[in-house]
C-alpha cells in the first residue's frame, strides 16, 4: 500500500506541477501487475489507472530492478527511512476486507471474553476455562456435565428441582467433585488412574484426555441409577 500510494503521490505531483513527458520509477513489479489487472477494484488502484489513461502521454511508468548504489534508489531508501522518523503520519491508508474482518473477529474476541470474566453465570465451568475459545468444542454428553456443573448430579437437582442432595452412598452431597474424585460408588472406575492425579485437582485433571473418558463414563454410570429413578 505504502508503495501504490507513493505512485499515486507522484502522479498527483507531475499533474498538479504541469510537467511533460515524466517518468515515474519504481522498483515494485508487483505494482506494476497490479495496475495492469483488471480485477483489483481498489479506489486507489482506479484512481491511478484512471490518471495514467488521462495522461498518456505525459506520465509513464517504468520498472527497475533494485540495486545498490543507484541514485534514485537511495534516495527512496532514505526518504523511507526519514519518514518512519516523523511524529505525524502523512497518508492513512484504508483498511482491506481482510483486515477489517480480522478486526471485527478480535473486537468480538475481547467483548466475548470481558462478558466471560464479568458474567455471575458459568462460575463453574470459568474455573476450567478462564480464556474463551473459539476452537473448544467438546461433543461429550456426560463430560460436558463435568464441566458445567448441570447435568445428573445431586447438587444440581437440589438447587434446581429441590431434590435431596445427598450422594446415593450417604450423607455426602453428591457434588461434580465428589462424584468424579471420591465417591465410593465409582471407585472402580477409577481403579486405573495414574498415581500422580491423586495430588491434581479438578482444574488440572480436565484438561487430560483419559481422565476425560473416565470421567465421562463416571458420569455415564451415574446417569444411569437416576434414570431408573425417573422412570
Ligand atoms: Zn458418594
Amino acid at each position: 500500500m505504502a508503495e501504490v500510494t507513493a505512485i499515486q503521490k507522484a502522479i498527483d505531483y507531475v499533474i498538479a506541477s504541469g510537467l511533460v513527458n515524466m517518468g515515474i520509477v519504481t522498483n515494485s513489479r508487483s505494482i506494476l501487475q497490479t495496475l495492469e489487472s483488471a480485477i483489483d477494484r481498489r479506489a486507489i488502484i482506479v484512481d491511478i489507472k484512471t490518471k495514467l489513461q488521462t495522461y498518456r502521454n505525459n506520465i509513464l511508468l517504468y520498472w527497475v530492478k533494485a540495486r545498490k548504489g543507484q541514485w534514485g534508489n537511495e534516495r527512496a531508501d532514505f526518504l523511507a527511512k526519514s519518514t518512519t522518523e516523523k511524529d505525524l503520519l502523512d497518508v492513512e491508508f484504508f483498511q482491506s476486507t481482510r483486515q477489517l474482518i480480522n478486526a471485527s473477529n478480535q473486537n468480538m474476541r475481547e467483548n466475548w471474553q470481558a462478558r466471560w470474566l464479568d458474567s455471575r453465570k458459568g462460575i463453574w465451568t470459568k474455573t476450567f476455562y478462564e480464556k474463551v475459545d473459539t476452537k473448544r468444542i467438546c461433543g461429550d454428553f456426560y463430560f460436558n456435565q463435568v464441566l458445567s456443573g448441570h447435568g445428573v448430579f445431586g447438587l444440581f437437582h437440589a438447587s434446581m428441582f429441590g431434590k435431596p442432595a445427598e450422594c446415593q452412598r450417604g450423607q455426602i452431597i453428591e457434588s461434580v467433585s465428589h462424584v468424579i474424585l471420591e465417591c465410593e460408588l465409582w471407585r472402580d472406575l477409577r481403579s486405573e488412574r495414574p498415581k500422580n492425579w491423586k495430588n491434581k485437582d479438578l482444574k488440572e485433571l480436565v484438561p487430560i484426555h483419559e481422565f476425560r473418558s473416565q470421567a465421562s463414563a463416571t458420569v455415564k454410570a451415574l446417569y444411569k441409577t437416576r434414570s431408573m429413578d425417573w422412570s
